[in-house]
């Protein structure tokens, strides 16, 4: 039996609108392919066994909580880095995925140290970006639909070589005006899009744990599910967004 290790950083310090969704429907999709999930929830000081993690998850949070946990990762950022080298996956949602860049300067206009995984960095602005969203996600070729919520006050922007994870259709994505939302550096997905993301967008909940199991030389090869529920979930956001299906 296929086995994957999620380790759910700071569960009760990072979960704004939904994000804790994301769990359950990463188990879900598993346990109806029969895939064993272990959940590792991980508090500040716990230890991250980053030879047994396959698939990292960080949802997103206030700038207080954000700072809290900054500090936390400070003495892990050697570790990770290495094991995102490997390809170990991170899927990280808004004020972590903001952790994941260089840094974060808050809306107090506080600095806070990011971890360096991925070429960008984050500013306050003026006000907050907040509403439905929907991009063309890059991951699949043609680009594949993804819908969510946003509110975030700080921008984001991307170094030159870094990918973003899709081009906005509707909302705001990274900064307001560049068109793009969220990073992709090797098997680190960051994101903007909170909902939960995952239970209304089954195509990136597959991709996430396909690469999962990859990681560890897992089959990954899925068999089709009935989504039709799910589907009907993207499509309401879909229309909450101002968009139809593409
Ligand atoms: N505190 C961060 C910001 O406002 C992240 C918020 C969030 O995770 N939704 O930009």
């Amino acid at each position: 039996m296929s086995r994957i290790n999620i380790y759910h950083l700071y569960p009760t310090h990072l979960n704004l609108y939904g994000d804790r969704g994301n769990m359950l429907a990463l188990c879900r999709r598993a346990e109806w392919r029969s895939i064993d999930v272990n959940i590792i929830p991980v508090n500040p000081g716990d230890d991250i066994a980053f030879s047994r993690c396959d698939l990292l998850f960080m949802g997103g949070g206030q700038d207080s909580d954000q700072k809290m946990v900054a500090e936390d990762l400070k003495g892990r950022s050697r570790d990770m880095l290495k094991a995102v080298e490997e390809n170990m996956v991170i899927f990280a949602v808004c004020g972590s995925y903001q952790l994941l860049g260089r840094y974060y300067i808050t809306a107090q206009g506080e600095k806070i140290e990011g971890l360096d995984i991925m070429d960008l960095y984050t500013e306050k602005g003026k006000g907050r970006l907040i509403g439905n969203a929907a991009i063309n996600c890059s991951l699949w070729e043609p680009p594949r639909t993804l819908v969510g919520f946003e509110n975030h006050g700080g921008r984001t922007y991307l170094g030159p070589n870094l990918q973003a994870l899709g081009t906005v259709l509707h909302g705001h994505g990274n900064n307001g005006t560049d068109k793009t939302e969220g990073a992709v550096y090797k098997n680190v997905i960051g994101t903007y899009l909170h909902g939960s993301l995952l239970p209304k967008n089954p195509l990136l909940t597959d991709y996430l744990l396909q690469k999962a199991l990859a990681y560890r030389n897992q089959d990954s090869s899925f068999q089709e599910l009935d989504d039709s529920l799910e589907e009907k979930a993207h499509q309401a956001a879909l229309k909450l967004a101002g968009l139809q299906r593409k």
